[in-house]
C-alpha cells in the first residue's frame, strides 16, 4: 500500500480523500494555491506546499509543480481528485513517465474515453446501446443535415472534446441546424481547443441515469447501482439519488450488465461512470464515461456501504476489489443535494444538519472566505433512509437544520425542491428544471429562494 499521496485538489473532495487516507494511515501531502492558505485540507493534510496564486492555470492545473511537488514530498501516488486534472491524459501519462501512479485509469483510457466519438464508436463495436446519429465526425454542415434527415428531427449536435454542457446545441429543423452546428462548433473551439463535432439523436426529456463501476487491474469488474441525476440546471446537475425511482429491477440488472461490459470494453480500471439517457419506454442510451470519481459518489456509498475512495486507492495499489457482484447489495434510498454559493464572501456562522442518516461533506467552517476563484458548490447534504418517503423527509429535516450566514446560497431552493409535487412523484426527468421555471423565478422574485 502507498506510504504516502499527494492530493491535486482543494474544498470538499480534497478533504474526502484526506479523511480516507487517515483512515487507511496514508500520509497525505496537500498542494495549495495563495486563495486556499487557510483551508481546511491545508490545516488536516500531514504536509501541504503552496504551488502558485489563486488562478487555477497557475496553480492547480501546473501539472509540472505538482509532480514536483510529489517527487520533493516522496509521495508514491497522486489523487487528481474531479474537476482540473482529473481528465488530463498527459497529466496522468506525466505521471507515469515521472513513476508515481496515478489514482484513475491510465492515460491511454482517458484518452480514449476522453474523446467522446471514438468512445461512443467503441461502445457500438461492442454492442453497448448508443444514441442513433452520426457514424464518426461531422465536418460540415451538409453532412450534419444528411445525418439529422436520418435519424429524424430534433438533434443534439455535440463536442467531441466536450464537458460540462459546453459545445452542445438542439436543432429542431434543417433551418436550426445550420446555425446551432455553428454556434456549438464556436463554442467547443473556445472551450476546448478543439471542434470536431458530431450529430445525435435529441432523446426527447430523457432521465439521466448513471452507473457506478469498479474496476482493478486483475479484470474484475463490477457496478453498484445507479444514480438519477435528472434534475440539472444547465446542465450542471443539482440533486442525485439512487436507486432510481423509474428503474425497474430487470431493468437496472440488464443497465448493470452493459455498464460493466463497456468498461470492459474500455479496458477500464479504477471507479467509473458510465452514462446513460432513459426514454420514456426503457430504451437506455450510452452518451458517455466519466474516468474519475464523481461530485455524487456518496449516494452510491450510503446504498451500498463500500468507500470509493479507498476503492480508488487500493485498485491504484494493484489490489483486487474488496467485493464480488454477488456480494454488492443496495439498501435504501439516498438523496444528495448539492448547496452551492450564489454570493462570495466570509461566513460568518455556519450550523450544519447531523443526526440518523445525515452525512455532509464540505469543507466550510465560521470564518471561511468563500473566493469567485473556484466551483461554486459549498456542500454537499446526503442523506439516507430506509424508504425513499423516509429520504426525503430527512433530507427536509437535514435542509431546515442548515444554517450558513454572511454568503448567500441555493439552500432554500433545494428545501422547496423537496416540496415540489412531481419530485414527491418521482415523476421527473431532464426537462425538471424548465418545466418549473415560473415557478422558480417566482421563487426568487420574491426572494424566497
Ligand atoms: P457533458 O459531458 O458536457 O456533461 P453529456 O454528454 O454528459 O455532456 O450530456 C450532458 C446532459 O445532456 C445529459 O445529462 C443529458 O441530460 C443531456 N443529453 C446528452 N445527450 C443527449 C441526447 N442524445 N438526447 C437528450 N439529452 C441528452
Amino acid at each position: 500500500m502507498f506510504k504516502r499521496i499527494l492530493i491535486a485538489n482543494r474544498g470538499e473532495i480534497a478533504l474526502r480523500i484526506i479523511r480516507c487516507c487517515r483512515e487507511m494511515d496514508i500520509e497525505t501531502v496537500i498542494v495549495y494555491s495563495t486563495a486556499d492558505e487557510e483551508s481546511l485540507p491545508v490545516m488536516m493534510a500531514t504536509h501541504s506546499i503552496c504551488i502558485g496564486p489563486a488562478k487555477a492555470s497557475e496553480s492547480y492545473l501546473k501539472e509540472e509543480a505538482i509532480i514536483e511537488a510529489a517527487k520533493k514530498m516522496g509521495c508514491d501516488a497522486i489523487h487528481p481528485g474531479y474537476g482540473f486534472l482529473s481528465e488530463n491524459a498527459g497529466f496522468a501519462r506525466k505521471c507515469e513517465q515521472n513513476g508515481i501512479i496515478f489514482i484513475g485509469p491510465s492515460a491511454d483510457i482517458i484518452e480514449r474515453m476522453g474523446d467522446k466519438q471514438a468512445a461512443r464508436e467503441l461502445m457500438r463495436q461492442s454492442k453497448v446501446p448508443t444514441v442513433p446519429g452520426s457514424k464518426g465526425l461531422v465536418a460540415t454542415i451538409e453532412e450534419a443535415v444528411e445525418v439529422a434527415e436520418e435519424v429524424g428531427y430534433p438533434v443534439l449536435i455535440k463536442a467531441s472534446a466536450g464537458g460540462g454542457g459546453k459545445g452542445m446545441r438542439r436543432a429542431y429543423s434543417k433551418e436550426e441546424l445550420a446555425q446551432a452546428f455553428e454556434t456549438a462548433k464556436a463554442e467547443a473551439k473556445a472551450a476546448f481547443g478543439d471542434d470536431s463535432m458530431y450529430v445525435e439523436k435529441l432523446i426527447v426529456n430523457p432521465h439521466h441515469i448513471e452507473f457506478q463501476i469498479l474496476a482493478d487491474k486483475h479484470g474484475n469488474v463490477t457496478y453498484l447501482g445507479e444514480r438519477d441525476c435528472s434534475i440539472q440546471r444547465r446542465n450542471q446537475k443539482l440533486l442525485e439519488e439512487s436507486p432510481s425511482w423509474v428503474l425497474k429491477p430487470k431493468l437496472r440488472e440488464e443497465m448493470g450488465e452493459v455498464a460493466v461490459r463497456a468498461a470492459k470494453a474500455a479496458g477500464y480500471y479504477s471507479a467509473g461512470t458510465i452514462e446513460f439517457v432513459l426514454d420514456n419506454d426503457d430504451n437506455y442510451y450510452f452518451i458517455e464515461m466519466n474516468t474519475r470519481i464523481q461530485v455524487e459518489h456518496p449516494v452510491t456509498e450510503l446504498i451500498t456501504g463500500i468507500d470509493l475512495v479507498r476503492e480508488q486507492i487500493r485498485i491504484a495499489a494493484g489490489m483486487k476489489l474488496s467485493h464480488t457482484q454477488d456480494e454488492i447489495s443496495l439498501q435504501g434510498h439516498a438523496i444528495e443535494c448539492r448547496i452551492n454559493a450564489e454570493s462570495v464572501g466570509k461566513i460568518s456562522f455556519l450550523h450544519f444538519p447531523a443526526g440518523a442518516g445525515v452525512r455532509v461533506d464540505s469543507h466550510l467552517y465560521t470564518g471561511y472566505e468563500v473566493s469567485p476563484f473556484y466551483d461554486s458548490m459549498l456542500a454537499k447534504v446526503i442523506v439516507t433512509g430506509s424508504t425513499r418517503l423516509e429520504a426525503i423527509r430527512r433530507m427536509r429535516r437535514a435542509l431546515e437544520e442548515f444554517t450558513i450566514e454572511g454568503v448567500q446560497t441555493n439552500a432554500d431552493f433545494m428545501y422547496l425542491l423537496t416540496y415540489n409535487t412531481d419530485f414527491i412523484k418521482g415523476s421527473y426527468d431532464t426537462s425538471f428544471w424548465d418545466k418549473h421555471s415560473d415557478t422558480i423565478r417566482e421563487w426568487q422574485k420574491k426572494g424566497s429562494a
